[in-house]
């Protein structure tokens, strides 16, 4: 594979901004290797600087559940910049796209439309505290929240690749009012509140993590939690950042069936635009400003080209639900195509799946919160994300990052992508 073009730019990048890249998990440190610059992207392909074409299993992180260039959204973009790129002032597709989100997302009533995912929980965490008039609110382990301070300790995705569970930065005083419990532990979670006793503002979770490779629910556990915090009164934030319009259109909420307060969303939202947004209950909402006394504003938020492409996804993802019966089949078909192949080659590495998201860990342990996550064989994942890369499949260049599917991954590519993996293990485990 040529790569001389990036491993050029990689080197001027790296003489203006840190590190050469503007998120850290896009520098491959937890793979090794050089970050590849991409020159384009269509359907299921990412195509680089030197020409290479690739599969794609993380479309931007999770947001292009449609694929790159869907023609929907496309044409959105193009006919909202036509009309300007940004008036501060606001406009009737802000009123369509919260209205859609509202019949999509039952749970949110009225919703505030932000800039990253990153802003929505911050947002909805201070709105959770406001409203309740309490200082401390539970994450659980290995679940990532976005950069806010305040969720910077034992945070999941890049933070764990790059061994930054508690960032320098975060002050003494915020990381306080940060109660941290293990992921799926409901007994833990009620011991850390009954020592808390009338101090927890807010539960926030990733509802299925996908921020420590994806982690399914244990019956009861979120159940649980909504019962928790009824009875303590405390705000049930679902962090659906990545979930949302994902796992169902209605999130990780419609699937298992337990309505948080608050939902934070980002990602799909935006269409491939930078949005987020949080939203629940009438009543906690109205508590933002201007009605209410908890503030929170932005200069670009609900920007007109963001708004069109997200519009223009959600709907497309409202009008079309079989869409995720179709994606689930697709991802059954590569989950079962890795075992299968798993299983011949005699490895015992575990898998989780569900509807458009799966992972693979190289561990043999079940892996249900952050302890087993992290008993992963990192090292072997960054020879096997290699391998996978060479065989012209892109994955998310973590171990702890879900695979995201596509619509646009066909059965042609379905086959390519278990021929490929099958191939990587056999080269990284030296088995003939
Ligand atoms: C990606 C993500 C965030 C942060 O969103 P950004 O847009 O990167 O700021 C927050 N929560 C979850 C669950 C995420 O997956």
């Amino acid at each position: 594979m040529k790569i001389d073009i990036s491993k050029s730019l990689f080197e001027k990048a790296q003489q203006f901004i840190p590190g050469g890249v503007n998120s850290p998990v896009r520098a491959f440190k937890a793979v090794g290797g050089d970050p590849l610059f991409i020159k384009k992207a269509d359907g299921p392909y990412l195509y680089d600087e030197d020409g290479n074409a690739f599969i794609e299993l993380i479309n931007s992180w999770g947001p292009l559940i449609l694929g790159h260039n869907h023609p929907a959204i496309k044409e959105a973009i193009l006919k909202a910049t036509e009309l300007g790129t940004s008036f501060g002032a606001p406009t009737a597709k802000e009123i369509e796209i919260a209205d859609l989100i509202t019949q999509m997302v039952p749970s949110v009533e009225k919703v505030r439309m932000v800039n990253s995912g990153t802003e929505a929980t911050m947002s909805a965490v201070r709105l959770a505290r406001g409203y309740t008039g309490k200082d401390k609110f539970i994450k659980f382990e290995g679940n990532y929240h976005g950069h806010g301070d305040s969720f910077l300790i034992a945070a999941g995705s890049g933070a764990i690749t790059m061994g930054m569970p508690n960032s320098p930065g975060v002050t003494q005083g915020t990381a306080r009012d940060t109660l941290l419990a293990p992921h799926n532990d409901l007994k833990a979670v009620e011991e850390l509140v009954e020592a808390n006793k009338g101090e927890v503002a807010a539960i926030i979770l990733e509802p299925v993590p996908g921020n420590m490779g994806l982690i399914l629910p244990k019956k009861g556990f979120l159940e649980g939690l909504r019962k928790l915090c009824d009875r303590e009164g405390i705000i049930l934030i679902f962090d659906e950042v990545m979930t949302g319009f994902r796992l169902a259109p209605g999130g990780a909420q419609e699937v298992f069936d337990v309505t948080p307060d608050l939902t934070t969303m980002g990602k799909i939202i935006g269409g491939g635009m930078p949005v987020g947004a949080y939203g629940g209950k009438k009543e906690i909402m109205e508590f933002v400003s201007p009605t209410g006394p908890v503030y929170q504003a932005g200069t670009l938020s609900g920007n007109p080209i963001a708004m069109a492409a997200g519009y223009a996804m959600l709907k497309h993802l409202h009008d079309n639900p079989s869409i995720y019966q179709e994606l689930d089949k697709t991802g059954g078909k590569i989950v079962g195509g890795f075992k299968d192949t798993l299983q011949r080659l005699g490895l015992n590495y575990s898998m989780t799946h569900l509807g458009s998201m799966f992972s693979l860990f190289f561990t043999d342990k079940e892996v249900v919160d952050f302890e087993t996550a992290k008993s992963c064989d990192t090292q072997l994942f960054g020879k096997y994300f290699q391998a996978m890369l060479s065989r012209g499949v892109y994955l998310a260049p973590s171990q702890f990052e879900s695979f995201f599917l596509s619509t646009a991954i066909k059965d042609e590519h379905v086959q390519h992508i278990v021929q490929a993996n099958e191939d990587s293990l056999k080269e990284v485990l030296d088995i003939y």
